[in-house]
């Protein structure tokens, strides 16, 4: 070979692109592939996950979940205002106080009108992890889930539950979004979804995961039950309720569904108003959002996501450092691969 050394050892020459940091936005992790195998993007996911002000962090991994078209992407752009007003994050510090926003200000983050996305199924994550440090000292890392799916065939039912599954074992919060109601079906659904989980997690007798959150869209029965977190207890006791003249199978998903989580709870949001549902230019500005629907985020969102009231990931029973949760989602995708 012509290859000449002068006997010193060099540097290797950094791959420009380890050195690149991701845009801001929302990244692809988890995508279904055509033949229904799950793919990770583990360059995306290391860059995230092994950041130096990231990787030593204990974190909070909170995921919305539910049906494809019913608000999820855009109720999450909410929580990522609150989140870059209220915590700093690996690329700046934090802003201002009024979380809300502006009038005028278009809603920006996920993409929520569903563009060309609509046919994938999968699991993206804001490459913006948000930090903080709680009152014990804790240094804590917050990154946000959005999911993807349709319920619109057999097979991509299958992959809907393996997507509710994953992002249920990875985050310490599902968010399960419904609209008008909690139905007997929703319930069936989670029942299949929490199972998918649980079969794939070693059986430690104790409650494989956290927090389910019920989050009710366009309520409108709130003479019945008052929105927000009340009405929402009320509602939540009524669904999950069991009893000996139900048959046994509604008893059975009643009792599948209390042994997987360790704290449930219902949020009633109201109807965001025309213009949101059906003006296919409305941009996301909150002066085109009914007052209601603003004063129901004002309260759902420090609920879930204010320093004092965030919940760290555990898994069995360890808290879960940034760097360890790359581990996990590479073994879990490869339960669900085969
Ligand atoms: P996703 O598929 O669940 O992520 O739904 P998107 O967030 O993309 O929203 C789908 C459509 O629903 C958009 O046109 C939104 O303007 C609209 N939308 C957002 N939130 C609500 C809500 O609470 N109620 C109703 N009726 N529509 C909503
Ligand atoms: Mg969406």
């Amino acid at each position: 070979g012509g290859e000449i050394s002068n006997g010193k050892s060099q540097p290797e020459p950094a791959v420009e692109e380890e050195a690149v940091e991701l845009p801001v936005g929302a990244v692809q992790i988890v995508v279904s592939q055509p033949d229904h195998k799950f793919g990770l993007n583990e360059k995306a996911l290391t860059k995230i996950l092994l950041h130096p002000d990231v990787k030593d962090r204990s974190v909070v991994i909170v995921s919305v979940a539910g049906a494809f078209r019913k608000g999820k992407s855009f109720i999450l752009d909410f929580f990522l205002r609150y989140m870059k007003t209220t915590y700093s994050t690996n690329a700046s510090l934090s802003g201002s106080a009024d979380w809300i926003g502006s009038d005028e200000e278009p809603l920006t983050g996920f993409s929520w009108r569903g563009g060309s996305e609509r046919d994938t199924t999968g699991i993206l994550m804001w490459s913006e992890v948000f930090l903080t440090t709680l009152k014990d000292g804790e240094k804590v890392a917050v990154i946000l889930l959005d999911t993807q799916g349709t319920f619109d065939s057999e097979s991509t039912v299958r992959d809907c539950a393996t997507v509710f599954a994953l992002s249920t074992m990875i985050s310490s919060i599902q968010i399960y979004n419904l609209s008008q109601n909690i139905q007997e079906d929703d319930l069936q659904h989670l029942q299949l979804f929490t199972e998918y989980g649980r079969l794939a997690l070693a059986d430690t007798g104790k409650k494989p995961f956290q927090k389910l959150q019920f989050l009710v869209r366009d309520w409108s029965f709130p003479y019945e039950a008052e929105y927000g977190m009340e009405g929402g207890k009320k509602i939540l006791e009524r669904r999950l309720q069991i009893s000996d003249k139900q048959h046994p199978e509604l008893q059975s998903i009643r009792k599948h569904i209390k042994s997987c989580f360790s704290d449930i709870s219902c949020f009633l949001m109201p109807h965001p108003g025309l213009k949101v549902a059906t003006n296919p230019k409305f941009d996301g500005r909150l002066a085109e959002i009914e007052g209601e629907f603003k004063s129901a985020l004002q309260q759902l969102i420090p609920m879930l996501l204010a320093p004092e009231n965030l919940i760290l990931k555990e898994i069995s029973g360890q808290k879960v450092k940034a760097k360890e949760l790359l581990q996990y989602f590479k073994s879990y995708i490869n339960m669900y691969s085969g």
